[in-house]
């Protein structure tokens, strides 16, 4: 990728924050630049082995993709962009077909992700090529088997075609994403030796546990690229307790927002290569691209405070090990997949997606979720989530 085309002047800058009403964010910007002639650049990170650079914030692609947004965040070079065969039934990927069709000189720039739920060698070949005509690319760099739960689901006839993909040159690099049983599924992936890259929910609220650190080394150590997502860990920083007034007081003294504080405190780690997140407007673009140019470090007390508030809030926020929780119930519920959609619709209010996501889920699994009895997965819950109450709510509202 050309890091060249990732640099803006700072008047530029200035002038689309301008516009986007973002004063506030761009104390830190200020302080980067010594001269009005000053060019800043989007930090980039090594993905692993595979020899290419990616940069740190990375364009998410599950909502609506608007064709000025991917031209601003090609702009400022966050020119990871991730989408998925499934995204807006095949509209994510159409977007960004409809973007190349008119700047096919940015092809070689986007480091394009996307992604097949297909669990059958023919159903992946049969995305892949789709996703490539919607794209009208005729490669991806990085293609992922989507949501697994279990290393288990990637066999040897997955390997092999992966192989063989990559040696057909429709896609560069392999690997998959998680958002359950992430960290058992990272540690098998590096005994595996033919994973490419890793896409995970990682966050301040997961990045201390010891199983998750594990995880991330063992990635590291094997050569493997990660991507870190769902970086918020839910919603923003409420103002209701001790800790949380606090917080908030030291980010706005530094010019940050919470969320800008959250992307930094994963950045921090250095094996992580990208953080992957949707932007659905141009000032949470701005604000993003701000904190990743942005070369104000946390400092420890920040970060023992967003520790302190992650363990305060821990029963908001479902750390996806599915494997301690569903084995409890004796039923196919899905607690870790309802938990996310309950995320988007209590954290990120869009209920509409949280709602779509649900009503996938059999009619006949949702009828019984409401009346089961989650007493031992409660027990079990590490995170102390009020499993049963929640479900209900799911049940009742999506
Ligand atoms: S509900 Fe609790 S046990 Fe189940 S996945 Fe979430 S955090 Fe883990």
């Amino acid at each position: 990728m050309d890091s060249k085309n990732h640099n803006w002047s700072r008047r530029d800058f200035l002038r689309a924050a301008g516009a986007a009403g973002l004063g506030s964010i761009i104390a830190p910007i200020d302080l980067l630049a010594e001269s009005s002639n000053e060019l800043v650049a989007m930090p980039t990170r090594p993905f692993g082995r595979t020899g290419v650079r990616v940069p740190i914030l990375g364009f998410g692609g599950s909502l609506d993709l608007d064709q000025l947004m991917l031209r601003q965040a090609a702009k400022w070079g966050a020119t990871y962009w991730d989408t998925a065969s499934s995204y807006m039934g095949g509209n994510s990927e159409k977007r960004i077909g409809k973007y190349l069709g008119k700047y096919p000189e940015d092809r070689n720039n986007i480091f394009i992700v996307t992604k097949s739920h297909a669990w059958t060698v023919n159903g992946l070949t049969r995305d892949l090529n789709k996703s490539l005509e919607r794209m009208k690319t005729d490669y991806v760099d990085l293609f992922f088997v989507h949501s697994v739960r279990s290393i288990n689901e990637l066999d040897g006839d997955i390997k092999a075609w992966s192989e063989k993909t990559k040696a057909g040159g429709k896609i560069k690099f392999f690997g998959f994403s998680t958002h359950s049983n992430m960290e058992e599924c990272m540690l098998g992936a590096a005994k595996l030796g033919w994973i490419d890259g890793i896409m995970m929910s990682y966050n301040f609220r997961l990045m201390h546990s010891d199983r998750m650190k594990r995880a991330v080394d063992a990635c590291a150590r094997a050569g493997i690229g990660l991507t870190a997502m769902k970086t918020q860990g839910g919603g923003s920083v409420k103002t209701s307790s001790e800790t949380e007034l606090e917080l908030a007081g030291r980010f706005l003294q530094k010019g940050f927002t919470d969320g800008q504080a959250k992307l930094k405190a994963v950045w921090e780690n250095p094996h992580i290569a990208c953080i992957c997140t949707e932007m659905p407007n141009t000032t949470i673009l701005m604000s993003n691209v701000a904190a990743a140019i942005n070369r104000t470090k946390l400092s420890s007390h920040d970060k023992k405070l967003l520790h302190k508030y992650a363990q305060e809030t821990r029963s908001d926020y479902c750390a996806g090990c599915t494997d301690l929780c569903e084995s409890a119930t004796n039923s196919i519920a899905p607690i870790g997949d309802v938990m996310r959609y309950l995320m988007y619709s209590r954290s990120y209010g869009d209920r509409d997606r949280a709602a779509e996501f649900f009503k996938r889920i059999p009619q006949r699994v949702r009828a019984e979720m409401a009346n089961l009895d989650y007493t031992i997965a409660e027990q079990k819950c590490p995170q102390k989530m009020a499993i049963g109450k929640l479900m209900r709510e799911a049940v009742g509202t999506l």
